[in-house]
């Protein structure tokens, strides 16, 4: 039976083995799809291990995505831009990676929530590998301006200037701070990894437009923090549940050759852990 797995550390709270589950019931694939702690200094032995036990390919999450990238022989245009990958693919010519976050997360806030980003402002706190891969994808949407906003503001900055071509051709313009944000937004999506360590949300209340989306990419009850906050100053609070699943049938796609039904397994997840 084909084997998969996401390698990350923490990686206890992933729903990615339910998700690959279920999605592989409704297509009528056999597989197996396991989580795999990986220690912060053996990552590439986990990897190592894994293609000798016969996986064909893993999902790699915190804090993992840019080794993940490095090691890839082979790199998508998106992961490329990324320079971070959440998704390997274990070929015979060696491994193949991919950043399936990004257009995750883009289908989440058009398809299940329902906006378009189109001509709006942005917030993207957070540089790091969940950051990296989403910034091509929402400038994909053609967004009016794009601020990433992040603790280490040089981060922030080298970020954008990898997109900027990108962003320009798609009249979109990106700009770089830190936390102490100026001004306010549409859409404000934390990348960050606070909700996950309990740290609080790293921006003020001030970046939320009346009636914006406010997007966390952390789940479960980690993200409740977030939504809280988000809901009490007037914005649409959404969690990253919809990105998760999302960025899994991609990652499907790019392992199995086809998309399973994303929606109907977002709702069963919901209700599943409501
Ligand atoms: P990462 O590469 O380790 O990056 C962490 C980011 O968080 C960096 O921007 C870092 O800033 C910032 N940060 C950490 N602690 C902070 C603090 N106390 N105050 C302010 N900023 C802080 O992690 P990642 O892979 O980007 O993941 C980030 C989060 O997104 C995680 O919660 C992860 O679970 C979630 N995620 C979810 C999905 C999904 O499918 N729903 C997909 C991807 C990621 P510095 O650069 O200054 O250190």
């Amino acid at each position: 039976m084909d084997m998969y797995c996401v390698m990350g550390n923490p990686v206890e709270h992933s729903k990615s083995p339910w998700i690959h589950a279920r999605f592989a019931q409704l297509m009528g694939h056999e597989l197996r799809y396991e989580k795999r702690l990986v220690a912060l200094d053996g990552f590439i032995d986990g990897i190592r291990t894994f293609r000798e036990e016969g996986g064909k390919g893993c999902n790699v999450t915190v804090p993992f995505k840019f080794e993940a990238a490095m090691l890839a022989a082979r790199r998508s245009p998106r992961a490329e831009l990324a320079q971070a990958c959440n998704t390997l693919r274990f070929d015979a010519d060696g491994i193949f990676g991919d950043n399936t976050d990004g257009v995750g997360l883009a289908s989440d806030i058009a398809h299940n929530a329902g906006i378009d980003i189109a001509g709006r402002d942005l917030l993207l706190v957070g540089a790091g590998g969940g950051a990296s891969g989403v910034l091509g994808p929402l400038i994909e949407g053609r967004p009016r301006r794009i601020v990433v906003a992040n603790r280490t503001s040089a981060k922030a900055a080298a970020l954008i200037e990898r997109h900027a071509t990108l962003a320009a051709s798609h009249g979109t313009q990106l700009q770089a701070s830190g936390l102490d944000v100026a001004g306010a937004f549409d859409v404000v999506i934390n990348a960050t990894a606070t909700s996950m360590s309990g740290a609080g949300v790293p921006v003020p209340a001030s970046v939320l437009k009346p009636g914006a989306l406010a997007c966390d990419m952390m789940y479960g009850p980690a993200a409740q923090g977030f939504l809280q906050w988000a809901s009490g100053n007037g914005a649409i609070a959404r969690d990253g549940l919809g990105m998760l699943v999302e960025q899994a049938a991609e990652a499907f796609l790019v392992w199995r050759g086809v998309r399973p039904p994303s929606a109907q397994v977002l709702a069963e997840l919901r209700a599943t852990l409501a």
